[in-house]
């Protein structure tokens, strides 16, 4: 699985040059769990992370090489949730290593796609996510009383940690969170639409579609992500390799 590597790369080029605050996984200190999506009104938030106006980027990038991921821990560059005082830009980019994922491509597909859905599964109070998948951003309004609380992103980053990790495919996860301004949020939206295309192209090998590069719309992200056209020659490869 080191389709996404360059995507690993790109990241860290874009965050060259910030130094983060680390902290490593600790599964008892997360932020307080609810059954389901929280409702955060205007009247009761303190602010907004990423919203509209601001940079805003959101992505999932996977790899099974310990060199990219070799820990679980959390990173922040830029302002904690208490030290942040209105509006800023945000993004909220995930690193995971993975195993297992050598075997049936089909089953490597169904498992990424499910190893994402994880987010689903963070439901936090006082923490309101509205994610735009089409978009590539992520949106977030922290409620008073959960920064009366004492909410931060250590506790936050632990929880999406906890949810990816109930997939046995997960080995570490790594969760970014850039509030800083200065950072090039476009860019990283770039990256994450960039996976997205991965994931995307991915679909296509998998559905047996003709291997005729020349009139492949995905030729752009093949010629782009090494690995791509190797995987769609080396499955059941029916069409011609005009690549
Ligand atoms: S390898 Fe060629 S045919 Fe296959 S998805 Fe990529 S561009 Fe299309």
């Amino acid at each position: 699985m080191e389709l996404y590597n360059s995507l690993f790369k790109e990241t860290q080029q874009l965050l060259d040059g910030g130094t983060p605050r680390v902290w490593d996984y600790e599964p008892a200190s997360v932020w307080k769990e609810i059954g389901s999506s929280e409702l955060v009104l205007q009247k009761d938030a303190a602010y907004e992370l990423g919203a509209s106006g601001r940079g805003s980027a959101n992505y999932v990038l996977f790899s099974s090489s310990a060199e990219l991921v070799d820990r679980d821990r959390v990173l922040l560059y830029g302002p904690d949730l208490g030290e942040i005082r209105g509006e800023c830009d945000f993004a909220r980019i995930v690193l995971l290593r993975v195993g297992v994922l050598e075997g049936d491509d089909e089953k490597v597909y169904r498992t990424l796609k499910d190893i994402e859905f994880a987010k689903y599964r963070v439901n936090l109070e006082g923490y309101m996510i509205r994610m735009s998948p089409e978009s590539y951003r992520e949106q977030v309004r922290v409620s008073r009383q959960a920064l009366r609380r004492g909410i931060n992103f250590r506790q936050v980053g632990n929880s999406y940690i906890k949810a990816y990790k109930q997939d046995e495919n997960v080995l570490n996860a790594t969760v970014i969170f850039v509030t800083a301004p200065g950072f090039d949020y476009k860019a990283m939206k770039d990256v994450a639409k960039k996976a997205n295309d991965v994931t995307g192209t991915l679909t296509h090998i998998l559905e047996g579609l003709p291997t005729d590069c020349s009139v492949c719309a995905l030729k752009g992200v093949c010629d782009e992500i090494e690995g791509m056209k190797e995987l769609h020659f080396g499955i059941g490869a029916k069409g011609t390799d005009k690549h």
